[in-house]
């Protein structure tokens, strides 16, 4: 990639070091940047560099925002008797859209991987656990149907089912380790709506 001259260069490798974006993809889009209008380009770096610098943890369910509660968090209209495990804020983003779920989450940021070294004291489990000292209706676990989800979905059930607190788990349905991201609306709400008590 000589030919192109280093600052092009540096671009290109700094976009292909993005998840999902390929050598040719980081081409296409290092010159569509250059091409584009300087305050464009200012205000795209502007706007990543203020991302990454104000972005922080919900101190209630550990998804990643910009202020002390995330918005789902401080709606007084959330039903918050009722927690949605998930893995990953782009989960709950998921089941955001569907538009249909009224409680709130509790974002792990992660799920166990004895493979990967990752047990529970990794994740934000400590946190839930805290939670569910308050008045908890239910605990919906809706973590990735991989091995590591469920390896994470068995842990919790017996970790919170000596409570008392009702613990259900979304239906299958949703692929094998399929990220739930991936996945559309109605099946998100069909797992949902046909969860099982555990
Ligand atoms: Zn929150």
């Amino acid at each position: 990639m000589e030919y192109y001259g280093s600052q092009i260069t540096k671009l290109i490798e700094q976009l292909s070091s993005l998840p999902g974006i390929g050598g040719k993809t980081a081409q296409r889009l290092a010159f569509h940047i250059v091409n584009m209008p300087v305050e464009q380009v200012r205000q795209l770096s502007e706007a990543l560099v203020s991302a990454r610098e104000h972005i922080c943890y919900c101190k209630e369910c550990c998804t990643l925002t910009d202020q002390e509660l995330c918005p789902i968090c401080s709606n007084p209209a959330r039903d918050k008797k009722t927690i949605m495990v998930v893995e990953t804020s782009r989960d709950l983003a998921a089941y955001e859209k569907t538009g249909k779920y009224e409680g709130v989450y509790h974002v792990l940021q992660g799920a166990i991987s004895p493979l990967l070294g990752i047990g529970p004291g990794d994740i934000r489990l400590k946190e839930l656990m805290q939670r569910l000292q308050g008045d908890v209706n239910e605990v919906i676990i809706a973590t990735n149907s991989s091995l590591e989800g469920e390896t994470t979905a068995m842990y919790l059930s017996k970790l919170i089912k000596p409570t008392g607190i009702k613990v259900s788990r979304i239906a299958s349905g949703v692929p094998v380790g399929g990220d739930l991201e991936y996945i559309d609306e109605m099946t998100l709400l069909r797992a949902l709506e046909g969860r099982v008590e555990l």
